[in-house]
């Protein structure tokens, strides 16, 4: 088990897992949130990837769930083709999560994780109950496995994430929470809202971005501290909650870049942590 409030990375283990994860302990990171790499979903893979982590001593602490033909582009896009949402890719995408959830079992990893689209603000649309069946049924095939499913948080205010998760009404349904895409949909206050799910977060994403400034765009991520999330605050609330799970860092860009902003981002979460833990 990761130590209360390790630090971690989300990483992508495809194609070579030992190198992936030599990168990630390069960086000091004890800890990583994958995304799942279906190239490596074979015996041969699922063995490189267990002497990657024993060789490294790197804790995989969350699958997360990705899906052909997403596509983040702008919002409309994201509301048409992202998660469990869109009916057409319904089916197929509930079967992969149950391949995934082997593949997870395999590495004795216990948290899925996943956007699962836009759950609708409305409970009197008739899309409502139909998304609260379809994450029971995930939350069901998963718990087979002992794991416990995580909501992505960013695609809908809190509070339609709080009453969706108390109609859903299962005990391994938690929240993934990411600060950063609550602002970068437009959707909310990632201050607020850790009082509104606080109880159900199990993981977080340390990331960070500026507000939308046109209509159906998402706002812009930007390094740990430069956007708006008010990461120092956030992170206080995080903590005063009661939050001890491990603080995976988000950088959606690549190369050098990415490498550096980590790298400054995990100085900013351990400084931040010494300052609030009382450690
Ligand atoms: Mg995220």
């Amino acid at each position: 088990m990761a130590e209360p409030l390790a630090i971690g990375v989300f990483a992508g283990l495809h194609p070579d897992p030992r190198a992936a994860l030599d990168a990630v302990r390069e960086l000091g990171i004890p800890t990583v949130q994958v995304s799942y790499p279906a190239s490596l979903d074979n015996v041969e893979g699922i063995s490189q990837i267990k002497d990657a982590l024993d060789a490294t001593g790197i804790e995989i602490t969350t699958v997360f769930c990705g899906f052909p033909g997403e596509s983040y582009a702008d919002i409309p896009t994201v509301h048409d083709t992202v998660g469990l949402v869109p009916a057409a890719t319904r089916d197929e995408r509930l079967k992969l999560i149950s391949t995934i959830s082997e593949f997870a079992a395999r590495l004795e990893v216990e948290r899925l994780g996943a956007h699962i689209g836009f759950i609708p603000e409305d409970p009197n649309d008739e899309l409502y109950p139909l998304i609260v069946q379809v994450v029971q049924r995930v939350c069901d095939d998963v718990a087979a496995r002992e794991q416990v499913f995580a909501l992505e948080t960013g695609q809908e205010t809190a509070a339609t994430l709080h009453r969706f998760i108390g109609d859903v009404a299962r005990p391994n349904l938690s929240v993934n929470f990411d600060p950063a895409n609550m602002i970068l949909y437009g959707n909310d206050k990632p201050i607020e809202a850790l009082d509104v799910l606080g109880q159900w977060i199990g993981s977080v994403h340390c990331k960070d971005g500026k507000w939308p400034t046109a209509p159906n765009q998402l706002g812009h991520e930007t390094p740990l501290g430069e956007g708006d999330v008010d990461i120092a605050a956030w992170l206080q609330k995080l903590l005063q909650i009661g939050y001890r799970g491990p603080l995976t860092i988000e950088r959606e860009i690549s190369g050098p870049q990415q490498r550096q902003d980590i790298l400054q981002a995990k100085q900013l979460l351990q400084e931040l942590v010494a300052k609030h833990s009382g450690a």
